[in-house]
């Protein structure tokens, strides 16, 4: 069966970055997604379609097609005060913020100073070149209970 909207698709896949670091790969041999509802970056999706269960694919996904260019905009400081113990930061910490739209972001700490840290809203993949590797293990009909929701339901039912 062919990969296109509508069809859940499980995979293997191993993502690297342009020097060939592991950023990523698929939890105990699969991940399953549901094809044409923008479950996957646009990059990867694009690249799938048409293919079938067993084959192999490479696929390299520049950062517009991928998380997105980095923006210097979502650097912002914070003051430390706003920490409920500002002795637990460290660089590299992740918390949960809100955006500019109300919208709920992860936010990492890249800089700390006496009055406050520096955190950086930008996605961790942004401004990255994306190398998959997949392996195609199966191609299948979505239910419609899948379609409704938009995403793919593993091999017990529903699990979300
Ligand atoms: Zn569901």
């Amino acid at each position: 069966m062919q990969i296109g909207d509508q069809k859940v698709v499980t995979l293997h896949y191993i993502l690297t970055d342009s020097e060939g670091r592991l950023i990523d790969k698929s939890d105990d041999g699969s991940f399953a997604y549901l094809h044409g509802a923008s479950n996957i970056i646009p990059g990867l999706e694009d690249a799938l379609a048409g293919r079938s269960t067993g084959d192999e694919v490479t696929v390299a996904v520049a950062p517009e097609d991928g998380y997105g260019a980095r923006n210097d905009a979502m650097l912002q400081q914070v003051p430390k005060s706003m920490f409920e113990d500002g002795s637990q930061i460290a660089v590299g910490s992740q918390f949960h913020a809100q955006g500019p739209n109300g919208e709920m972001l992860v936010v990492t700490v890249v800089e700390i100073e006496d009055e406050h840290v520096v955190v950086d809203g930008n996605h961790p993949l942004a401004g990255v070149d994306l190398h998959f590797s997949v392996t195609i293990v199966d191609v299948r009909d979505a239910s419609a209970e899948e379609i409704e929701h938009g995403h793919a339901h593993g091999p017990e039912g529903h699990h979300h």
